[in-house]
């Protein structure tokens, strides 16, 4: 990303103090990633004093008993609450403590502008758009946890990082790893980037099983502890699909350069493979705060909790070819990141509409891909360019709506 040069230029050379006087601001800190900020923060305090990773805002959206918790504890400037129903809770909850109190989307965006060296964005969904660009327009270092809206806006991302002095540094365990092995060089030796998928909680299952597979089953991953919505994708293998469509666009990989390998282990994030027959891989237990840590401290590495790796208790590494028949999502995916133009806009709002449909059992779980392709299919403007952030957010709209009457008929 266009800063990263600059980023690296400023800290490299000097002692970690600059690096742990940065503050940081963490949008959806009440969540699985937000958490495991802030866990991350705490440590960090823990091993190097008080002072360290000073907190600006944190932001919820309706887990108001959780972020009042947490502004207690990391002593924030600024806690926002999303659902402004719970202003009066959030306000009399930090009664006494100095730390400002503020609800509605628009506070939620305006913590993401308000001055801080780095913003970490764990919002689920496409909710996480706009204030990702709130802090891209203000030249930010964006720790990017959240996928949605890199697929959702890929190319309107892209321009507002290029009009800014802002630096991405991906928090995606894979494209965390990605960043990591090609270390601020080209991505233009490389001959072909490999994703790894865990292969979910129904890797082994049937389509018989899948058909009537519960929430709690899709969300009781095998190696990863997660938000609900990501769990189900990562049980449909769209999060894969996801992932692809945010490498092609976070490191301007052409779709042919891009592969994923089902690896059950989640101890390979990715393979870089280069032209002279080459191939890096990344490796850590699968433990978020080490892409966090990593990304918070970047370009030095800072103590972190994480759960280390012990290769001689993994014992074995397998990899295997995804199954498509099984998992369509992953393929729609690929199909929609080929097609490029709203596509993959429409394919993400789709998906987030047919998870939640999914979570509340109005729909079964192989439902879920016939939703996305449906909805796909019955969207006259795929082709259309994704050229504007206004054009982006009504094609989004128009797609949930599209995707809600698809989730209707599907029970009918
Ligand atoms: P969670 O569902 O656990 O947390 C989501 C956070 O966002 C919560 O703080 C939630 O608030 C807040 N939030 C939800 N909806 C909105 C909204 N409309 N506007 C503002 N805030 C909102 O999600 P995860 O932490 O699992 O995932 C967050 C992002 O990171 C996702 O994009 C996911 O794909 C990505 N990611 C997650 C990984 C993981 O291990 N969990 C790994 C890699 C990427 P509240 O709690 O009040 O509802
Ligand atoms: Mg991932």
């Amino acid at each position: 990303m266009n800063s990263l040069a600059a980023t690296r230029r400023l800290f490299e050379a000097t002692d970690l103090e600059p690096v742990l006087a940065r503050s940081v601001t963490v949008l959806g800190s009440t969540g699985s990633i937000g958490v495991s900020t802030l866990d991350v923060v705490a440590h960090a305090r823990k091993a190097y004093g008080e002072h360290a990773m000073p907190v600006e805002a944190i932001t919820a959206q309706g887990r108001v008993d959780d972020l009042i918790a947490q502004a207690r504890a990391v002593r924030p400037r600024l806690a926002v609450i999303g659902d402004d129903r719970h202003y009066a809770a959030l306000k009399e909850g930090l009664a006494g403590t100095g730390i400002e109190a503020a609800a509605g989307r628009a506070a939620i965006i305006e913590a993401a502008a308000r001055n801080s060296d780095t913003v970490m964005v764990a919002i689920m969904g496409a909710a996480a758009l706009e204030p990702a660009l709130a802090a891209v327009a203000r030249s930010a270092t964006v720790a990017l946890a959240n996928k949605e809206c890199i697929v959702a806006a890929g190319g309107v991302f892209g321009r507002a990082l290029a009009n800014s002095a802002a630096a991405v540094i991906p928090v995606d365990s894979e494209h965390n790893a990605v960043f990591q092995v090609l270390n601020g060089e080209s991505a233009k030796e490389v001959e072909k980037v490999t994703l790894t998928a865990s292969g979910g909680p129904f890797r082994d299952k049937t389509l018989q099983d899948m058909a009537v597979a519960t929430p709690e089953q899709a969300v009781a991953h095998p190696n990863w502890s997660m938000g609900a919505k990501i769990s189900v994708d990562s049980a449909t293998l769209m999060n894969k699909g996801l992932e692809l469509i945010e490498a092609h666009f976070l490191f301007a990989l052409p779709p042919e350069k891009l592969d994923v390998l089902v690896h059950p282990q989640s101890i390979v994030h990715c393979l870089v493979s280069y032209e002279d027959g080459t191939t890096l891989a990344h490796l850590s237990a699968p433990d978020m705060r080490t892409p966090i840590a990593h990304a918070l401290a970047w370009p030095r590495r800072i103590s972190s909790p994480s759960r280390r790796l012990d290769l001689a208790a993994v014992g074995q590494l397998n990899f295997r070819k995804p199954d498509h028949e099984r998992f369509r999502c992953l393929g729609l995916a690929m199909q929609a990141m080929r097609t490029g133009a709203l596509a993959p806009t429409i394919l993400n709002a789709a998906n987030e509409i047919a998870v939640d449909a999914f979570l509340n059992r109005r729909i079964g779980f192989l439902d879920i891909a016939r939703v996305v392709e449906e909805t796909l299919s019955e969207s006259p403007e795929a082709n259309t360019p994704a050229d504007t952030l206004d054009g982006v957010l009504a094609a989004d709209k128009r797609a949930r709506e599209l995707a809600e009457g698809v989730c209707r008929r599907a029970v009918n």
